[in-house]
């Protein structure tokens, strides 16, 4: 297939669609980026942008009218129009239909049950009327409440004792549908990233180890390779290929899964795209995962997974109490550090929590990045402008 100047259509316009065109560009592609927000990270770097809602299925037609392939860098899209596309004939990258699951935390856990992944336990609801008898039939002492639609980066979450509920004393935080879920007391988050091509060849990139932030619910620092033994390694990984075999994905999907203190591993959630979780992949692998989704959009062979050092990532995120114009503090100090990857995202403003960039860190030794990365987090910070 010639591959020059293949137009590739993003539904989203966010860090991830960017990364996605900056390790593309020296494959002379062209990339059109549909975004509600004119200001958002892609703008200035696509070759078109289309500015409208993801949820406006005749804006989303119009990106594909000017695109060879479709993929999306975020969940919240207007999956039935992408349905009506792929019907159509046009390549979308994940496919519409995984996208329509994954998109129902419900019918999420549903699949994995069906397919024996394993999973927490969990009990769908309707609304707050059912709570009561759903957190009694989990029988455990603390459970987990998400909204089955339009949750993310931990919005749309809430971890809660169960007895509150069972008697009446606590307050139910959604009236809406919801999974209902047993709390797993976790040694550790882990994600793997599993790459899937059209011929059904499969590769998975080191498992990583995540550290969420307790407030907000997001990573701010992770570690590769997780720091688990080579069973757990090997078994996480397995699990990981088995979700997307299952999907029978074709994409980048990120498969997010506990460790338990009892030694388990589950499955928490997919997402069918590049991720938070493999940014540092763009400097630690062989090749990155945004390469990599380019490299399946065009039909090209995969490339390799490996990792030329152990490697870290921190979030920049924007500092509580402030929004407005800002600045980095101790930038050109940290600029200064061997083996350090600093990406900011062209972000006009930031906001409490808000991801403004990342810094990725390679050392010889876990060790070694661990340290640097104490280092940055504690330095490198946002301020106001
Ligand atoms: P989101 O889609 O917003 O990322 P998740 O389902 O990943 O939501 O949940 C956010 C976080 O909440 C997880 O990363 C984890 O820290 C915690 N969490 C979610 N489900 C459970 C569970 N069953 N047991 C323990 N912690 C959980």
């Amino acid at each position: 297939m010639n591959i020059l100047r293949k137009r590739i259509g993003v539904l989203g316009g966010g860090q991830l669609g960017r990364m996605l065109i900056e390790e593309s560009l020296r494959l002379n592609l062209n990339f059109n980026i549909l975004d509600p927000d004119a200001g958002c990270p892609c703008n200035l770097l696509a070759d078109t942008f289309i500015c409208g809602s993801l949820t406006d299925a005749s804006k989303i037609n119009e990106l594909a009218l000017v695109s060879d392939v479709l993929t999306f860098e975020i969940e919240h899209v207007n999956t039935a129009a992408l349905l009506a596309l792929e019907e159509q004939g046009k390549t979308i990258i994940p496919s519409p239909r995984i996208l329509q699951m994954i998109q129902d935390k419900g019918l999420q856990k549903q699949f994995y049950e069906q397919h024996q992944i394993p999973g927490s336990r969990f009990v769908l609801v309707n609304d707050k009327s059912e709570w009561a008898a759903a957190v009694k039939k989990l029988e455990s002492e603390k459970f987990v409440a998400k909204t089955r639609k339009d949750g993310y980066d931990g919005k749309g979450v809430a971890i809660l004792n169960s007895a509150g509920i069972i008697n009446g004393s606590a307050n139910i935080p959604f009236d809406e549908p919801c999974v209902l879920e047993e709390f797993i007391p976790c040694e550790k988050e882990l994600a793997i990233i599993i790459a899937r091509d059209a011929k059904g060849n499969i590769l998975a990139y080191p498992a990583v180890e995540m550290e969420f932030d307790a407030v907000a619910n997001l990573v701010t620092f992770l570690v590769s390779p997780a720091r688990i033994d080579n069973y757990l390694a090997a078994k996480a990984e397995m699990i990981a290929r088995k979700v997307v075999e299952s999907f029978d994905g074709i994409g980048i999907f990120a498969v997010e899964m506990f460790l338990s203190k009892a030694g388990d591993i589950f499955v928490n959630e997919v997402a069918p795209r590049p991720h938070n979780s493999g940014h540092h992949t763009i400097e630690a692998c062989y090749t990155s995962q945004y390469e990599q989704l380019v490299r399946i959009l065009l039909e090209l062979p995969l490339g390799s997974t490996e990792m030329l050092q152990p490697a870290g990532m921190i979030n920049l995120l924007g500092p509580a109490g402030f929004s407005g114009a800002y600045q980095f503090d101790n930038l050109e100090m940290i600029s200064n550090m061997p083996g350090i990857f600093i990406h900011l995202y062209a972000k006009n403003e930031s906001r409490p929590m808000r991801k403004m960039g990342h810094v990725s860190i390679m050392a010889p030794t876990l060790e070694e990045v661990v340290e640097k990365a104490a280092f940055v987090k504690k330095h490198l910070v946002i301020i106001p402008m």
